[in-house]
């Protein structure tokens, strides 16, 4: 499927680490250079999103390694799996560090190239379609379309390690532009709350995104006064991506014509 007239892919030489995003989860969403990596790798350490179809995308006799984050339940330190990353590696190697998303969005993806680099490893970025962007689009909502906005904010909800939240959202509301919310869910009403304060109407297009590009994928459309109960009500729950501003309301216009990921 690959034209003969396709750049060459890179060797990937024992001993490196690649770290990649996988995307939201469809496999088809991999870039070329991430399925390459996936065929190639000895080791691949995983977080808890990557889709099962991704992982079964394999060379046969590679490990799989999770070393899941995931909100609530136990995982790994990011300390211990920057060791777990040097130790492969060391030992001689393909190790793929494989993330949901892209690496660098939300996904530690610096600590690990800060860590491999202070271990003296060699290693290479893989970008992929972070959920926030690429799952948003599947669903509908643009990042930007010239009607609504100019700019748009990638915000993370809470801090995966702690659940402590460092934006200060009345000031991102006074940009006027569109959130993107990761990791929303355990602080929607704080931040819907501190939002409206800030001067967002309470009326503002908002809607959720749940497991985008995967087969329980799930569209809840809401305003921002409403957002937190619509999500309560409706059974949202993780990964999920929240879209507050006018970006969010567009779905509608499309609706009728746009055909679904599947
Ligand atoms: N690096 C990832 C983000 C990791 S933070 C990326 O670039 O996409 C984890 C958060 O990402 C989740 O809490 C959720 O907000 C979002 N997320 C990841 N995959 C998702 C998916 N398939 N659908 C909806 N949200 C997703």
């Amino acid at each position: 499927m690959i034209p003969a007239n396709f750049p060459a892919l890179p060797e990937f030489p024992p001993g490196e680490v690649w770290l990649a995003g996988a995307g939201p989860g469809d496999p088809r969403l991999l870039t070329v250079l991430a399925l390459h990596a996936i065929g190639c790798a000895d080791v691949i350490v995983h977080d808890a999103l990557i889709d099962r179809r991704v992982l079964d995308l394999r060379a046969a006799g590679a490990e799989l390694l999770s070393a899941g984050k995931r909100g609530g339940r136990p995982s790994p330190k990011q300390g211990e799996i920057n060791a777990l990353l040097v130790e492969h590696a060391r030992a001689g190697r393909r190790v793929l560090r494989l993330k949901g998303g892209d690496p660098f969005v939300f996904g530690r993806g610096w600590d690990e190239a800060a860590a491999l680099t202070e271990a003296g490893l060699r290693f290479r970025i893989i970008p992929g379609l972070t959920a926030g962007l690429a799952g948003t689009a599947l669903a509908g909502i643009p990042a930007t379309s010239r009607d609504t906005n100019h700019a748009v904010v990638l915000a993370a909800g809470h801090r995966a390690e702690d659940g402590s939240s460092d934006a200060d959202w009345e000031a991102l509301a006074r940009l006027g532009q569109p959130i993107v919310l990761y990791m929303p869910m355990a602080q929607l009403a704080g931040i819907a709350a501190a939002l409206q304060r800030g001067g967002l109407a309470p009326d503002t297009p908002a809607a959720l995104v749940q497991s985008a590009a995967t087969e329980d994928e799930r569209v809840v459309d809401s305003r921002l006064d409403a957002l937190a109960e619509d999500a309560r009500r409706a059974g949202v729950g993780s990964p999920c991506i929240v879209v507050i501003g006018a970006t969010a309301g567009l779905r509608h216009e499309v609706r009728g014509s746009l055909v679904g990921w599947r």
